[in-house]
């Protein structure tokens, strides 16, 4: 299965950045060569301006968000049938920033995986520790627990979703976890994703966690390690692209 390099942008963007960002990474995509799968995942202001941008190209759309609601009385919620409308195809949930600033709990995110696969959109399961809870032996606790409530949740479709492995202290910060350190986590992922589907091997575990150009390469080339969630450098064509050389 190639690797899969997702950007998130977070919320970085303009009408006009988004064009010359997006322009750059076509271009950049031009020629033959192996290349791993990329998505970009945008903010929802831009996902019309980003499907035109993206219609015909190696890149898939993708949210940074989803509703765990199907409709209704939810003000300033994007529920995952209006995603469909804009052709995502993938739907980032739990990412830590939204568990630490929306207060978004293990269910919470597991009902949003949910409402995104029941529209046909792939959810990318964003899953780490803090660095109290590194530093107190939790992580393997931490990182079963927040994919057991979702695995719960979505049962066989299991092997439909997209599990990213994101240490919080990793996230913004420029320190990574060293690639030994990320495998082994990988592997435990790995493990219970294999206990809870027959098909774990349709499953990809991204990394995510200041992956730059310099790192990507010895990151992706761990066993478990099935691509990246790549914030701050998917921002800059040259880096993203780079990443996603290091992946293919
Ligand atoms: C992220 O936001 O998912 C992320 C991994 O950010 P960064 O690459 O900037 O650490």
């Amino acid at each position: 299965m190639k690797k899969l390099i997702a950007g998130n942008w977070k919320m970085n963007g303009s009408l006009a950045t988004n064009a010359a960002l997006v322009n750059a990474m076509l271009e950049g995509l031009e020629g033959p060569g192996a290349i791993s799968e990329l998505a970009l995942c945008v903010p929802s202001p831009y996902l019309a301006q980003m499907q035109s941008l993206l219609a015909g190209s190696h890149i898939a759309l993708g949210a940074q968000d989803v509703s765990a609601h199907e409709q209704g009385a939810f003000t300033g919620e994007v529920s995952a049938g209006m995603l469909r409308d804009f052709a995502c195809r993938y739907a980032i949930v739990g990412h830590s920033e939204r568990r630490q600033y929306h207060g978004e709990t293990d269910v919470a995110v597991a009902s949003k995986a949910q409402r995104a696969l029941a529209a046909g959109i792939t959810p990318i399961v964003c899953v780490g520790e803090t660095l109290e809870e590194r530093e107190a032996g939790q992580t393997e606790a931490v990182v079963k627990r927040q994919l057991a409530a979702v695995i719960h949740a979505v049962a066989h479709c299991t092997s439909e979703i997209v599990v990213a492995y994101e240490p919080v202290w990793a996230i913004g910060t420029g320190k990574t976890a060293f690639p030994e350190q990320a495998q082994q986590v990988h592997a435990v992922l790995r493990a219970q994703i294999a206990a809870a589907t027959a098909h774990p091997e349709r499953v990809r575990i991204l990394y995510g966690g200041s992956m730059n150009a310099t790192n990507a390469a010895s990151l992706l080339a761990q066993p478990d390690i099935d691509g990246g969630l790549i914030g701050g450098a998917s921002l800059k064509a040259a880096d993203f692209l780079a990443i996603a050389a290091s992946g293919a």
